[in-house]
């Protein structure tokens, strides 16, 4: 049987020359390519409670939107600066040029709520740790942070580790 990496395709020099990007659009594209990802990113988290699926622009909205209707639960979008319409919370995080700034409306999480964050993939975890602290800082309780694709060797894991957050992630 295929494997969620087997659907996973690499994209060499995109979006700039010496990049491997890992194209999960063909893991999507597949009906149970997909149908494994979402059961497995949720496996760990059977039997715990969830109060909402946060996730992280943009593939990790397919993901969390997913996940949240296989929970019944709610779906909040983390998003670039200046796309979300509301008032909104901000946290800027350091590239490898320059910063950037994900945002939350300020109403999305309720103080106590237990969230579930979703992305497609973990590289430094600049993203997930700004999405992680935008949550925090409205009071919700990070239940873990599910990524399909890990790459180790740029020290994402151990970031978020290190932020006290469980991390699982379904292949490097
Ligand atoms: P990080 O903030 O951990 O360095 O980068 C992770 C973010 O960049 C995620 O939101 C992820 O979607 C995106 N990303 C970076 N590299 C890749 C890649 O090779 N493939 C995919 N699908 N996403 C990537």
């Amino acid at each position: 049987m295929k494997t969620v990496k087997d659907y996973i395709r690499t994209i060499v020099d995109f979006p700039h020359e010496g990049i491997m990007f890992r194209d999960v659009t063909t893991l999507f594209a597949d009906p149970r390519g997909f149908r494994m990802t979402i059961d497995q990113m949720l496996h760990p988290y059977a039997g715990q409670r969830i109060d909402k699926v946060v996730g992280l622009e943009a593939r990790g909205f397919i993901i969390g939107g997913a996940i949240a209707h296989q929970l019944t639960l709610g779906f909040v979008p983390i998003r670039k600066k200046g796309k979300l319409p509301g008032a909104v919370l901000s946290e800027a995080y350091q590239l490898e040029y320059g910063e950037a700034v994900m945002e939350i409306h300020d109403d999305a999480i309720q103080p106590g709520e237990r969230v579930l964050v979703v992305d497609d993939l973990l590289a430094t975890g600049g993203t997930a740790a700004a999405g992680i602290k935008l949550i925090e800082r409205l009071g919700g309780e990070i239940v873990g942070c599910a990524f399909i694709v890990d790459l180790p060797e740029l020290g994402g894991r151990a970031l978020l580790e290190d932020m006290g957050i469980d991390v699982h992630v379904l292949c490097e």
